[in-house]
């Protein structure tokens, strides 16, 4: 991985924060009865409204602007006709590539009244996110990050993924090193300012085991149970670690609650 200058730092971030409107887009749009494909076509427009390119489109064949996971798929769904249902929860997962750096972030919403335990499970996920960016500092390794995320899911009893994993990004979406969400803390490789990491939880309720369907990309649970996954795509700076795929790009000084 390249050390990336604050000016990197600050296209990345004019990527992410078109990343953080298609955010706003589909979060809004998730209501029974929008299709998956309608999803997609509303992050498409957002794209081309901010001068972005999609980081999925075509990456390694992928042949949708976003992935669209809804329920029991853990990552890379492919948009389709499904339409939404109370009920569900989709998980979305959007890049964006500005001047040829990327941003990369997820989420998952629930579409309309779900269960509590099913709640509960996308606010545990969301703040093992925002701990493990907490642990994203000049010095620490990826095992502080890593252990982070996954002590999180611990007193739940959550399938922590462990096939799918964060991480390194810039000029490519995909860069070393892996930031996997599970770790021994003070170990593994040491991040240093001028790096950036994309750190993604996904909690199971139940397996963390996953399956690929016959398409080649939708990953599901082995069980069928569901599956959330938040993600931020975040620099690793002296201030101390800074999110780049928001509105407006933040920097983390002390432990950030879900939604800061
Ligand atoms: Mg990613």
């Amino acid at each position: 991985m390249t050390k990336k200058t604050p000016e990197d730092f600050e296209k990345m971030a004019i990527a992410g924060a078109c990343v953080a409107a298609i955010h706003a887009a589909t979060r809004q749009a998730a209501v029974p009865g929008t299709s998956m494909l309608e999803l997609d076509a509303i992050s498409a427009e957002i794209l081309r409204e901010r001068n972005c390119r999609a980081s999925f489109l075509g990456y390694h064949g992928f042949p949708a602007t976003i992935c669209a996971s809804p329920n029991e798929v853990i990552v890379h769904g492919i948009p389709d006709d499904y339409r939404l249902r109370e009920g569900d929860i989709v998980s979305i997962d959007a890049g964006a590539i500005y001047e040829g750096w990327h941003g990369d972030a997820a989420f998952t919403v629930a579409v309309g009244a779900v269960p509590e335990e099913v709640a509960t499970l996308l606010e545990v996920t969301e703040q093992a996110l925002w701990n493990g960016i907490v642990q994203a500092r000049h010095g620490n390794r990826l095992g502080d990050v890593g252990h982070a995320v996954e002590e999180t899911a611990g007193p739940y009893g959550y399938g922590v993924v462990r096939d799918y994993i964060g991480h390194g990004i810039g000029r490519q979406m995909h860069e070393a090193p892996n930031v996997p969400n599970y770790g021994v803390p003070g170990k593994g490789f040491k991040l240093k300012a001028g790096m950036a990491i994309a750190i993604e939880p996904m909690f199971n309720l139940g397996t963390q085991q996953s399956v690929v369907l016959e398409d080649g990309w939708t990953v599901v649970t082995e069980d069928g149970k569901l599956s959330a996954h938040f993600e931020h795509t975040v620099a690793i700076t002296h201030e101390g670690p800074k999110v780049l795929t928001l509105p407006e790009p933040k920097l983390v000084t002390e432990l950030d609650r879900v939604g800061a």
